[in-house]
């Protein structure tokens, strides 16, 4: 392998691999025999084919942000991290058809600032923009804050290159408005966490670039007041919204205590809070600030909301997205905390933040429940804070044990989901076990064995086959 990449694309030392060995929340720390990095589509073809031959597993990395352990390896050291960090270019950016071609490995805010100097834009944005690569947020089919109007990536994604596990090259970037030459092969690796294939290119769909936006921070009484302001907003602007998160007091107090440059966006806390964006991308849809504010007004005077501010200046709009934006990384200052990303019907979300908090946090006394997140997409995540003291890794061990399965049976009975954007990575795969009936798990199964069917592809993640056991 070494031979294929060079010695730029390999790497073996302890200090070299340690940094890449555990996941952004810090929850599992793996073993790797290497890290291989590619610089190209037929290299990481090589690749794979003399991984095929020799049973070695791969686990495939972009920027190692995700939330499920899904780019950890496990602790055998048997497998190696193959990195798409190397192949980082744009291929190619089309204005007219409205599409840009990117390598798996070119991170967010890079594809972002590109498309910007050709008045596109790529709208699909998140807390780990910085680091999270187009391989990583199609693998995860990510959703970040804007998919009220655009979708998640499923939506986003126009055309694909893999490496399948046999090393071949699944090369479908070209978009299609019409195909049916069957099963949407494309649709299976969107989501499928690197079990199916290497991701190593997209083709991307892009909007216009903004001409204007006006953000607004809200205060609520509750999630039931804030699901009536989105319902009036929805009404009535819903053509221009891109944002409405929910945010409860507690994570902006979090944020306000350990995240430098934050300041309280509202002279007096509530005890809910909304963060709403409206955009301007034609010259021809109204102004976004002018709306803002007579929408806002209107709501005051309906008693939707308790007080308002609109963001001024650019700067502004930025500072309450950064509120928004930094509760992850707040949370994991303040202290243990067991995380869930859930969806249920969008009109089901109010009643079910404040009677499944009620729930959890009788049956275990000491937590607090903090929910906060994509409220327009029916998506929170729904966290629950350990009681002062809790050592963090006992803590959070036992309280997925324990804790865990109560929230997610509360999501079932609501008719939701146990991931909605994060995916299942190693942390929700007995939870998926657990919870899914036949028909979807053995359709998981059927599709994981018939295309990996060595297991190479990035084992013990998201399929819960009967053993997980890595190839060696
Ligand atoms: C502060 C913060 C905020 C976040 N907010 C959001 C949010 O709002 N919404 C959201 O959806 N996510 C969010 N995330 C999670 C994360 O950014 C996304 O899951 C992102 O898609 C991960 O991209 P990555 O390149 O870091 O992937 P990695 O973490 O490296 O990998 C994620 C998964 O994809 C696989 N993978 C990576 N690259 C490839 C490839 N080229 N081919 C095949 N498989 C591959 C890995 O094996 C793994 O299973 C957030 C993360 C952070 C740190």
């Amino acid at each position: 392998m070494a031979a294929i990449v060079g010695p730029k694309g390999l790497a073996r030392s302890p200090e070299e691999l340690a940094p890449w060995l555990t996941d952004w929340r810090g929850r599992y720390t793996g073993a790797a025999i290497a890290m291989i990095s590619p610089a190209s589509t037929d290299e990481v073809s090589a690749l794979v084919k003399i991984a095929a031959s020799h049973r070695v597993a791969f686990v495939p990395q972009g920027g190692n942000s995700g939330m499920v352990g899904g780019a950890t390896p496990d602790k055998n050291g048997q497998s190696v991290i193959l990195s798409l960090r190397r192949m980082n270019q744009i291929r190619g950016i089309s204005a007219e058809d409205q599409l840009v071609v990117c390598d798996a490995g070119l991170i967010l805010q890079n594809l972002h600032e590109a498309l910007d100097e050709h008045g596109q834009r790529f709208p699909l944005t998140l807390g780990g923009k910085g680091s999270a690569t187009i391989g990583g947020l199609v693998s995860t089919n990510a959703g970040g804050t804007q998919v009220l109007r655009h979708g998640a990536m499923r939506s986003l994604v126009a055309g694909i290159e893999a490496v399948l596990p046999d090393g071949s090259i699944f090369s479908d970037l070209t978009p299609l408005k019409k195909d049916n030459r069957g099963y949407d092969i494309k649709q299976l690796l969107i989501g499928g966490e690197g079990t199916l294939g290497i991701v190593t290119a997209a083709t991307l769909k892009t909007v216009p670039a903004l001409l204007d936006r006006c953000v607004a921070w809200a205060g609520v009484s509750s999630p039931q007041a804030a699901h009536q302001l989105f319902q009036y907003l929805n009404a009535h602007e819903n053509q221009y919204m891109e944002g409405y998160e929910i945010v409860p007091d507690s994570c902006i107090s979090a944020v306000l205590q350990h995240i430098p440059d934050t300041r309280a966006p509202l002279e007096k806390a509530t005890p809910w809070n909304v963060l709403i964006e409206i955009i301007r991308d034609q010259p021809s849809s109204p102004d976004p600030r002018d709306r803002m504010e007579q929408l806002l007004s209107d709501a005051i005077d309906q008693q939707l909301i308790l007080d308002a501010a609109v963001a001024t200046s650019e700067a502004q709009a930025e500072a309450f997205w950064k509120l928004r934006d930094s509760i992850a990384e707040a949370e994991r200052a303040h202290g243990p905390a067991l995380q869930h990303d859930i969806s249920v019907p969008v009109s089901a979300m109010a009643d079910f933040i404040v009677e499944a908090a009620g729930q959890v946090e009788r049956k275990f006394p000491g937590t607090e429940v903090a929910a906060f997140g994509h409220m327009g997409d029916g998506n929170v995540h729904f966290h629950v804070k350990a009681p002062e003291g809790s050592s963090a890794r006992s803590w959070t061990e036992d309280a997925a044990r324990t804790i865990t399965p109560v929230v997610h049976d509360l999501v079932i009975a609501a008719g939701g989901s146990i991931s909605a954007e994060h995916g299942i990575g190693q942390t929700k795969i007995d939870e998926l076990a657990r919870l899914s009936g036949a028909a979807r798990l053995g359709s998981l199964r059927a599709i994981k064995t018939a295309l990996d069917p060595q297991l190479i592809m990035n084992p013990g993640k998201l399929v819960p086959l009967a053993s997980r056991e890595p190839a060696s």
